[in-house]
């Protein structure tokens, strides 16, 4: 962190000590100030395009070995068949999420890439995502992990943000016993060079940190700030998810205790009070049984839910029923409202954030569906 970090930094520790009834109200003021009453989500399909990955993170259940069985690359087939069925139940986003890098750790990997006729796993990302912008009405959003500038260039024409959990920027997760051991993706500083390369390519961009994966406040707290830092040089991040760990059997981390509820509700309420107001502040609604709490620590938006698909990273957690959670944000007295995949003041800037072609299936969306 840099001296203006420090600052930050201090103000989070201060603000962070209150009560967390105190916190509660005073992240949702600021949130109403800036959001309104309304709460928001994505109607999206989830396409896991791999489950290869050449990291092995403590808590993961979506990654898999080559030999292990529901190993895989999607073909391009069973990608736009979930495409295609998704746009039928009026979903509009295409989230694209993937393994870091598996085809530089395995030989199968490079044999099944060449087999589709490609060398590099984000070739075929990025086809996949030109066939969805020109065979259907939906949008990609990719989830591709660390990005050089090159990565990022190819991508922008397709895909009307990216994202990349940054989860905790602190490099003792990275020893032996902790849960990034053995991920080299999961290097703070490649992290962080992803989120400011996507600054500097004016991508609007979704990251966050993951809660209970053996982080200590601070660092929590150091991780937030590290985010607003970004944001203030570049202006782009449009969203940051709070996700709780889940310990799920099977895992490095089957046994570690997951975050309290308390825990969860005190780090939304200290994320959106420390963040910029229009970064929206996110948490998922399938990840606890008490997410409507969520709407009291002053998130305003629920990511992505899908018509069709499952949580890949969590499927034992079924995504609510959008009518049943209409009713519960209804009873917290908010609306729930449809967004795309990339926020209004991107949108409004399209200029700047947005290619030909996926400008133009914004402002299609926009004209034909209200949300
Ligand atoms: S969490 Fe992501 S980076 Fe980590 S092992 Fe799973 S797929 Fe790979």
């Amino acid at each position: 962190m840099n001296n203006r970090n420090f600052e930050d930094f201090f103000q989070l520790e201060s603000i962070s000590g209150r009560s967390l009834k105190r916190l509660c109200l005073s992240a949702a003021e600021k949130r109403d100030m800036y959001w309104g009453k309304s709460i928001t989500y994505s109607r999206k399909v989830f396409v896991p395009l791999t489950n290869y990955c050449r990291d092995e993170c403590g808590y993961c259940t979506f990654v898999k070995r080559p030999g292990e069985p529901g190993a895989k690359i999607m073909s391009p087939e069973e990608v736009m068949d979930v495409v295609v069925r998704g746009a039928e139940l009026d979903a509009k986003e295409v989230l694209f999420s993937l393994g870091e890098k598996p085809e530089l750790r395995y030989q199968v990997v490079q044999d099944q890439l060449r087999y589709l006729g490609f060398s590099r796993l984000i070739d075929y990302l990025y086809t996949m995502c030109a066939r969805v912008l020109e065979e259907t009405n939906l949008l990609p959003h990719i989830n591709a992990g660390t990005m050089n500038n090159e990565e990022i260039e190819l991508f922008k024409p397709v895909s009307a943000s990216m994202g990349m959990m940054l989860e905790n920027t602190s490099r003792r997760l990275l020893k032996k016993g902790e849960a990034h051991y053995k991920c080299p993706d999961k290097t703070p500083i490649q992290r962080l060079r992803t989120l400011e390369r996507a600054g500097r390519k004016n991508v609007p961009f979704t990251t966050g940190l993951l809660i209970g994966i053996g982080e200590t406040w601070k660092e929590r707290l150091e991780t937030l700030v590290d985010i607003i830092e970004i944001h203030r040089r570049y202006g782009h991040i449009q969203e940051v998810i709070i996700q709780n760990f889940r310990a799920k059997q099977g895992t490095l981390m089957e046994n570690s205790p997951e975050p309290s509820h308390d825990d969860m509700c005190r780090t939304l309420a200290v994320a959106r009070l420390m963040l910029p107001a229009e970064i929206s502040l996110q948490a998922p609604p399938n990840l606890s049984d008490n997410y409507l709490d969520y709407i009291d620590c002053g998130i305003n938006d629920w990511g992505g839910i899908s018509p069709l698909t499952a949580d890949y990273i969590n499927p034992e957690c079924a995504w609510p029923k959008i009518d049943l959670l209409k009713v519960g944000v209804g009873q917290k007295g908010y609306k729930l409202n449809e967004r795309l995949t990339i926020y209004n003041r991107f949108i409004e800037n399209s200029e700047r954030y947005l290619e030909p072609k996926t400008a133009e299936r914004v402002n299609f969306l926009e004209a034909n569906y209200s949300h």
